[in-house]
């Protein structure tokens, strides 16, 4: 009995974090159009159709319609299923690592505005100001609510990151894009300076290796850009639930 109540559980929070998401996509695609996202409910681009509230349970919907609208049989994007199994998967890491504690849903939180980052930054290559303020308003709420780093550490990961970006910037224009120092600068009152330079590390490691995949299969020249932004993100949720063993793991190398 217990085991069934457990996979039950885990479904609920898999269920809640893949429906948050479902609305992420919603924000994702309105927020560069400037279209307002808590208006007005969902429909196909193509056909206009309002969407059923039979049709919004995430993930599933999409497999059950083969990924065409009910109504004209457009395309929808297997990116809409993919990012609401990503907060589904991003749910249940939260509470593995974090419990069932204000840590879960303060990380689930800062998750949640790095995804649409993220995607955002992808698709635009800009990141929003707005987004920056919500990562400082949720880095502010955690800290209030006593949720880890201590306050030093927040303070110094504001600036580890972000401040060397920018006089790196100023130094060689274009080396950083301004959303993306101010993002570091957010995110890094969220994570405090440890997991901050742990995320810059893998970023412009992952960062590295897909601008070397770029010219090496000449997709882009040398001096053109290509969005920072996803890295900076994808290396930040990795540093919120792994940086802490791979700093020990790192440290470990110089203990002999
Ligand atoms: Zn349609």
């Amino acid at each position: 009995m217990i085991y069934i109540a457990n996979v039950f559980f885990y479904f609920l929070i898999f269920m809640a974090g893949a429906g948050i998401f479902s609305f992420l996509n919603v924000v994702v695609y309105r927020l560069p159009k400037k279209i307002s996202f808590v208006s007005g409910r969902s429909h196909c681009p193509s056909c206009d159709a309002t969407l059923r509230w039979y049709d919004m349970v995430p993930v599933f919907n999409w497999f059950y319609l083969r990924g065409k609208c009910r109504d004209c049989g457009a395309r929808i994007s297997f990116r809409y299923p993919a990012v609401e199994t990503l907060g589904g998967v991003l749910a249940l890491l939260c509470v593995h690592r974090f419990g069932l504690e204000a840590e879960a849903i303060a990380a689930f939180a800062f998750l949640c505005v790095l995804t649409v980052v993220a995607l955002i930054d992808a698709d635009t290559m800009e990141i929003p100001n707005g987004l920056v303020i919500w990562l400082l308003v949720i880095a502010i709420v955690a800290w209030a609510c006593g949720v880890e780093p201590a306050w030093k550490d927040r303070l110094i990961g504001l600036v580890c990151v972000s401040v060397p970006m920018l006089l790196l910037t100023l130094a060689i224009p274009g080396a950083f894009g301004g959303g993306d120092i101010k993002l570091m600068g957010a995110a890094g009152l969220f994570l405090g300076w440890k997991l901050c330079l742990t995320a810059m590390f893998l970023a412009i490691l992952t960062g590295g290796i897909y601008g070397i995949y770029l010219l090496a299969t000449r997709k882009k020249g040398k001096k053109e850009h290509f969005a920072f932004g996803p890295f900076l993100c994808v290396g930040m949720a990795a540093a919120l639930f792994w940086g802490e063993q791979l700093l020990d793991w790192y440290l470990s190398l110089y203990h002999f």
